[in-house]
């Protein structure tokens, strides 16, 4: 399955959107188009804390089919302008989404422009399908495209190590969009490992049309835990050596194993459709259900992609709810 962002996928799609980028002699205007791919967390575990409050997390990340779209205008310019227009399809749960410098796609692009000293000026289209506020990954992904984007446009103007540390600096996920293929994802989600083998998924995505702040979930996580966890508890450890072991079983219920996700309890307690979600996606026969990052979006896996519609079709969502099916993206 192409996602548009699985590692290989994004590097050739990336160079696809370069290869065919229109050049205007006159002005040598580069115009780019790249896909922004949602994640769901297949599993989460926080298992620690930093000194500066930051949660390190245990995660495995897969990329989706589900994409924003990205239209990049590059022209040469004496300073480094960066401006965005943003349109959401119909019906994607989100509030406004900001287009000045408080936008991710925005900021990635100035970052990039003002670390490599590149005299451009950067024009962006953004088409957002992801839901905002969700827990896929969406701002992330658009600042991953963006910057993934650029240094393929401009292969040598920063070193790998100051792209990474660009993307790290605008989020926690943005690193893993970067590059995004499963993968387990470790510290605040700057420790990326892909995974050997991960097998493709067909999911239903469930939204209750409702948008849930990150910080607010990892707030009432703190309060929730702190209430309940023994002091001195140990966090549940999955190295990557055991994900690799539980993947490669083929076992259902060695990878349900995975799925728990502690960001749930304070997610629900925040927005209770999100356990009512979970339960219809039970109810329409998913063999696994989850709920991604800090929520409200949920998954169920289902045997394949017309199972999937079909349960769609079973549930008979209504608006705000917003239901699509995805493909996770495979290892390789
Ligand atoms: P995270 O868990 O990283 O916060 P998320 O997937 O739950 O991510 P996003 O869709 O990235 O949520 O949106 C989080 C916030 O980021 C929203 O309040 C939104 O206004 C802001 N934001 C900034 N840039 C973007 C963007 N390009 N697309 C969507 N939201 C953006």
């Amino acid at each position: 399955m192409n996602c548009g962002c699985s590692s290989s996928n994004a590097r050739s799609d990336a160079s696809a959107a370069i290869v065919s980028r229109s050049l205007d002699p006159a002005a040598a205007v580069r115009r780019l188009s790249v896909p922004a791919c949602a994640k769901i967390n297949f599993g989460l575990a926080l298992v620690g804390r930093r000194p500066d409050g930051n949660h390190e997390l245990q995660s495995v990340f897969v990329p989706l089919d589900l994409a924003d779209d990205l239209q990049l205008e590059l022209a040469p310019s004496a300073g480094a302008e960066v401006t965005l227009v943003v349109e959401s399809e119909a019906g994607t749960p989100g509030g406004v989404i900001p287009s000045d410098d408080r936008n991710l796609a925005v900021r990635a692009g100035r970052a990039f422009l003002e670390r490599s000293g590149l005299h451009f000026s950067l024009a962006i289209r953004l088409s957002k399908r992801i839901p905002v506020a969700a827990g896929l990954g969406g701002g992330s992904s658009d600042a991953g495209a963006v910057l993934r984007t650029l240094d393929e446009a401009f292969p040598d103007a920063v070193d790998p190590g100051t792209l990474a540390g660009i993307a790290l600096e605008l989020g926690a996920d943005v690193p893993f969009f970067l590059d995004p293929r499963p993968a387990w994802v470790g510290g605040i989600g700057e420790r990326i490992e892909p995974l050997p083998v991960w097998p493709e998924f067909a999911l239903v995505l469930l939204n209750p049309g409702i948008s849930l702040s990150t910080a607010e979930v990892f707030r009432a996580t703190d309060v929730l835990r702190s209430a309940l966890t023994p002091p001195g508890a140990a966090p549940t450890l999955r190295s990557l050596r055991e994900i690799a072991g539980i993947v490669a079983s083929n076992r259902p219920d060695a990878l349900a194993s995975l799925l728990s996700n502690d960001l749930l309890p304070a997610a629900v307690r925040l927005c209770p459709p999100v356990a009512r979600l979970q339960q219809r996606l039970r109810d329409a026969g998913a063999s696994m259900v989850g709920m991604s990052g800090s929520g409200p979006t949920v998954f169920g896996v289902f045997g394949n992609a017309d199972e999937a519609h079909e349960a769609v079709e079973r549930m008979q969502t209504v608006a705000p709810i917003w239901a699509r099916v995805a493909l996770g993206a495979k290892s390789g």
